[in-house]
């Protein structure tokens, strides 16, 4: 066996099962990797190796027993996972990327993550995110940032960029990441690996630190759509701890078959390639397109009018959301305390000391929304935008099976370059914030590479809990292209 850390999550699994790794030997492969090149990218906030070892000698006991025929295996048994920072593992720290919660243990563990360690996976860390999942390049980490494997000058993205930079630079087979108005599927396009945005309501959000509750999903990143859907077949399903998980069947994910894309209908909105987009980035995009032409899918035009619409609805409805979610930390039930004479003052105090700059600019700007007379002009005229925004998806998807578009305007930036102006930060979201208005799933996945040498990306958006489409195109394409494959080279 060649390096254990190259495996996807698939071939992993199969490897163990016929009982040509253990899960020990493939766990410590990813945490000696870790240890190697966390002081480069640092994609971890925490690392658990101990619970990592210990789970993976429970699934190596398990293994030992199934091939002895004595019990079932579980889908994912002995396979590793890294964790986004905002998702809670019982008795492991959850910073949130905050300095409120450097020291919150939460005492239970998030739905999604309990599926995948019922389906046997080995956690090995929680990852680098934006504070409280609020930004697009992983710079408003308490922590500090990561660093985006294909060039270390340049951001993985955000929120979710531990996560990318984990899965891209094979620190870890997958990761769980969240997305609000991108998070997942934006670093996955920064670093070139696959990653899904569920539709809203499909993966339960019990134990995710809430951001924006309406618009707030888990996702999965990984190297290919297959290994993104066998995570997502595990998580996804109704939750009664989530009153808005959906009680929905979830159907049996199957990708083998044909590569063939006949039948399908792909639409191509025209408000997505606008002025300003990288050039390259269109031309890869329209490629890849004409590339799942050539594998007989027809492509048509499609309008979604209301596009323009996202960004400032967005950036009113979640900091609102977010102003009322971040309410609870007032230093007295959890996390940081700064103590002082008057409980108003522990709370200003605690608040002032524990949020950074943008957190604090979110919760202005929503309390603001939200405040009386403004609350119409603001926060309710830009829900009633989001229904057009919403009716725009659902128009589209008369004609067509699928939406494909750019992720982001441009590849992975530098450091610092958006840093000192917030709308230009905002203005990265433009192209993945209606999926999450609309409520709709998107895909994202690794179609070239600019000039550079940083690797472009595709979104591809379907109809309400039509995840499984979306899972199958990706896949086809991926059978006939290698950009997937494609790895970063790091010293
Ligand atoms: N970049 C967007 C924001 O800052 C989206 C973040 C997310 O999806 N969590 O809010």
């Amino acid at each position: 066996m060649n390096d254990l850390t190259d495996l996807t999550v698939r071939q992993a699994r199969d490897a163990l099962r016929r009982g040509e790794i253990s899960s020990r030997e493939l766990t410590t492969a990813f945490l000696e990797r870790i240890d190697r090149l966390q002081p480069q990218l640092h994609p971890f906030l925490t690392l658990t190796p101990d619970l990592a070892l210990q789970q993976a000698g429970a699934a190596d006991q398990q293994l030992a027993a199934a091939r002895r025929g004595e019990t079932d295996l579980p889908p994912l048994l002995g396979v590793p996972l890294a964790v986004k920072d905002v998702l809670a593992v019982a008795d492991v720290r959850c910073t949130c990327g905050s300095r409120i919660l450097e020291n919150f243990v939460p005492p239970y563990t998030a739905t999604s993550v309990t599926h995948l360690l019922d389906a046997g996976m080995v956690v090995v860390g929680k990852t680098n995110t934006d504070e409280f999942a609020m930004g697009s390049s992983t710079e408003n980490s308490a922590y500090g940032p990561s660093r985006n494997p294909w060039d270390p000058g340049c951001v993985p993205g955000g929120s979710s960029g531990g996560s990318a930079v984990a899965v891209a630079s094979r620190m870890a087979p997958v990761a769980l990441g969240t997305d609000t108005g991108g998070s997942v599927r934006q670093p996955a396009s920064f670093c070139g690996v696959t990653g899904i945005k569920p539709t809203y309501g499909r993966v339960s959000r019990y134990g995710l630190v809430a951001y924006g509750s309406s618009l707030d999903t888990v996702g999965v990143l990984a190297r290919t759509a297959e290994d993104v859907a066998l995570l997502f077949q595990q998580m996804a399903g109704c939750d009664p701890l989530d009153a808005t998980s959906m009680d929905l069947p979830v159907p049996a994910i199957s990708l083998d078959g044909a590569s063939s894309l006949k039948g399908l209908r792909i639409g191509v909105p025209q408000e997505y390639f606008i002025q300003g987009i990288q050039p390259e980035v269109e031309q890869m995009v329209r490629q890849a397109i004409q590339t799942m032409q050539s594998m007989g899918a027809e492509v048509l035009p499609v309008s979604l009018p209301h596009t323009e619409y996202a960004l400032p609805v967005y950036y009113l409805i979640a900091p609102a959301e977010a102003s009322a979610n971040l309410a609870r930390y007032d230093g007295i039930r959890f996390g940081l305390r700064k103590e002082a004479d008057n409980l108003l003052e522990i709370f200003n105090r605690s608040r002032g000391a524990g949020f950074g700059p943008e957190v604090k600019r979110r919760i202005m700007l929503g309390t603001y929304a939200l405040s009386a007379g403004y609350y119409d002009a603001y926060y309710g005229q830009a829900q009633k935008v989001r229904t057009l925004i919403k009716r725009d998806f659902e128009e589209a998807f008369q004609g067509v099976d699928v939406v494909a578009a750019p992720v982001a305007p441009s590849t992975a930036f530098r450091f610092g370059e958006h840093t000192d102006d917030p709308l230009a930060m905002y203005l990265e979201d433009v192209f993945t914030l209606p999926a999450n208005l609309a409520g709709v799933p998107g895909l994202a996945f690794p179609v070239g590479f600019d000039q550079r040498g940083l690797p472009v990306g595709i979104q591809l958006m379907g109809p309400h809990f039509r995840e499984e489409l979306l899972f199958r195109v990706a896949h086809a394409y991926q059978q006939v292209t290698d950009w997937h494959l494609r790895r970063p080279e790091l010293a």
